[in-house]
């Protein structure tokens, strides 16, 4: 069955793995494995940091997190009202970090590529950033 939720919190580090525990426990449904299961919360993991550091730099927002399934199509959306991209193509280079004084490596947009199979990134400055991400699941 289709089903979706909507989880609005507020940008802090509990709530990253509040968000990264809740994705996987709304997506178990679907019996994922447990390669699956990490590849996603992982990627939940990359964008919810991104938007509590960069988006929010550490102060209080909310973040906006969906997550749909569609059949075993997952699709999920991380949404701030954070500071935005300028450049959205050079902010997903590889190793590229706007932060390098402060142990950020530049690999978080890389890792979300790598461990789904699509994303799609919508930002504009000062009006804040959406990361939306699919992973199809294999055959239960
Ligand atoms: P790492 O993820 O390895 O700790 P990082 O967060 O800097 O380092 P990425 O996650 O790849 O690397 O993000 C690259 C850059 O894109 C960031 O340095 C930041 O400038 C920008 N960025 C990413 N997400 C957001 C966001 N939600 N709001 C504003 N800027 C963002
Ligand atoms: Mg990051």
């Amino acid at each position: 069955m289709n089903s979706e939720i909507t989880i609005i919190m507020d940008s802090n580090s509990e709530n990253e793995s509040f968000a990264r525990l809740s994705v996987a426990a709304f997506v178990s449904r679907l019996n994922p494995t447990v390669e699956e299961i990490n590849d996603i919360k992982t990627a939940v993991s990359e964008a919810v940091t991104n938007a509590i550091i960069h988006g929010y730099s550490d102060k209080n927002g909310k973040i906006y997190l969906m997550c749909k399934i569609i059949e075993r199509e997952v699709v999920i959306q991380i949404k701030d009202y954070g500071i935005g991209i300028d450049d959205i193509k050079k902010a997903m280079e590889p190793l590229y970090t706007s932060k390098p004084d402060m142990e950020r490596s530049g690999i978080g947009f890389t890792v979300m590529e790598t461990f789904m199979d699509k994303i799609f990134v919508e930002s504009r400055k000062d009006y804040g950033t959406t990361v939306t991400m699919t992973k199809n699941l294999i055959a239960s």
